[in-house]
């Protein structure tokens, strides 16, 4: 028993962990500091007193009863039996209890070795661990649905938009159609409409002749105003005619030296130009892709126009064209009577004039006319200008334009 004693008490205190050895009555023969220092008891109050008095009797735990009571009869061990208690002395804490009967010589002794292992802080990390493993797991949950719902959302908005791309789609070809359909309309109507007006206009000199000296000047000058009307209807069938057959008679687009066409268009302008001292200063122009025909239309319409809504000033036209980007901007500058801000968009409308013309005779349709030249070369064409300012035309032309767009 001594031996046992001694090989106990050797064992007790070599081992980190608190331990302690009780003989066969549960009484407590031994203790490690170990045991003393957590579970603040001291020597005097344990040695030789029954385990379940210790401290208070904060040893007094049913479980530990339980176990102890039942390995001693049976001679056994018990092994990693955890147990939760809350010391007086030390609050909660979880132990793993390991008891085990000390041999000695091949034989059992009385001697029971009890080891407590404190695994409350590992316990406890693993709640956290558990806790935030769940916390994590809930999170990755909301997160997956907050997803699900997102990519549901964007399915949807995806689907709705090729829906609206279809229709759009869909719109433009119907557009382009009626486009056509509109041009063909007018196209045959303007040309239908030519004859009987030719035949009014050939009528109406006739009887001009036959009329002469015969009906009072009243009389002269209806016939007069007659002729008048007729001819302007002409030019306004004209200029529809020649509206619809931008798209229809349009050219290829070819490399074109926009100096050279503004070099015809001057020309062909030249008498307008000499008779009102018209003083032209042009930059060089670029080359671009284009149908030259209808670009040369383009500068005929809007030089021509600086012409005729000249001011009182000697009129100076500036011509020149820079490049942003991917396009050229051509612009067109005189100091004439300008255009005031709130008109500025709807003199490129069919028919759209805002002088009386008597005054600056004309159609209306030249600017829509220069408007859909461009609009076809990929463009856009706007002016800017103040009345008694001066107006700039602008009009763009992308640098790559290699077909019409319509
Ligand atoms: P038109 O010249 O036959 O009247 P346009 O379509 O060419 O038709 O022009 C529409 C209107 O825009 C003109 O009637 C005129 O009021 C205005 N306009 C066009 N160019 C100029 C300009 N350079 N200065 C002032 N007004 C202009």
């Amino acid at each position: 028993m001594r031996e046992a004693l001694d090989y106990a008490q050797s064992v007790v205190e070599t081992v980190r962990e608190p331990l302690i050895v009780l003989d066969g009555d549960l009484k407590v023969v031994s203790a490690n500091k170990s045991f003393y220092q957590t579970f603040q008891v001291n020597p005097k109050e344990t040695e030789g007193r029954f385990i379940y008095d210790l401290g208070n009797r904060q040893w007094d735990i049913p479980k530990l009863r339980e176990l102890l009571e039942e390995i001693i009869p049976e001679n056994a061990t018990f092994e990693g039996f955890e147990v939760d208690h809350v010391f007086p002395t030390i609050g909660r804490k979880t132990m793993l209890l390991n008891a085990r009967q000390i041999e000695q010589k091949g034989k059992r002794s009385q001697l029971i070795l009890l080891a407590i292992e404190d695994i409350t802080v590992r316990r406890q990390a693993e709640e956290t661990l558990k806790k935030a493993h769940a916390e994590l797991e809930k999170r990755v949950q909301e997160r997956t649905a907050e997803l699900a719902t997102a990519n549901e959302k964007l399915r949807e908005e995806i689907e709705g938009r090729k829906q609206a791309e279809r229709a759009l789609a869909l719109k433009a070809n119907e557009l382009a159609r009626s486009n056509a359909d509109l041009e063909q309309f007018a196209y045959s109507v303007s040309h239908d409409l030519r004859e009987p007006l030719h035949v009014v206009a050939g009528f109406l000199g006739l009887l001009a002749k036959r009329c002469q000296g015969k009906i009072d000047p009243k009389g002269e000058e209806y016939i007069d105003q007659a002729m008048k009307s007729v001819k302007r209807m002409e030019q306004m069938i004209d200029d529809i005619l020649s509206y619809s057959r931008i798209s229809t008679r349009g050219q290829e687009f070819k490399s074109t030296d926009c100096n050279a066409v503004l070099d015809q268009v001057l020309e062909d302008l030249k008498l307008a130009i000499a008779e009102n001292g018209v003083l032209i200063n042009r930059d060089p122009l670029p080359k671009v892709m284009a149908d030259s025909t209808q670009l040369a239309r383009v500068f005929q319409n809007l030089i021509a126009n600086a012409i005729k809504f000249r001011g009182d000033s000697p009129l100076e036209i500036r011509v020149g064209a820079e490049r942003f980007e991917n396009e050229w901007r051509f612009f067109i500058q005189d100091n004439g009577i300008g255009i005031c801000s709130k008109d500025c968009e709807r003199i490129f409308l069919m028919f759209e004039r805002l002088h009386d013309k008597s005054k600056y005779p004309g159609t209306g349709i030249g600017l829509a006319v220069c408007k859909k030249i461009i609009e076809r070369h990929g463009g856009r064409i706007w002016v800017d200008s103040e009345p008694g300012q001066g107006s700039t035309f602008y009009f763009t032309i992308p640098v790559h334009t290699e077909k019409p767009a319509n």
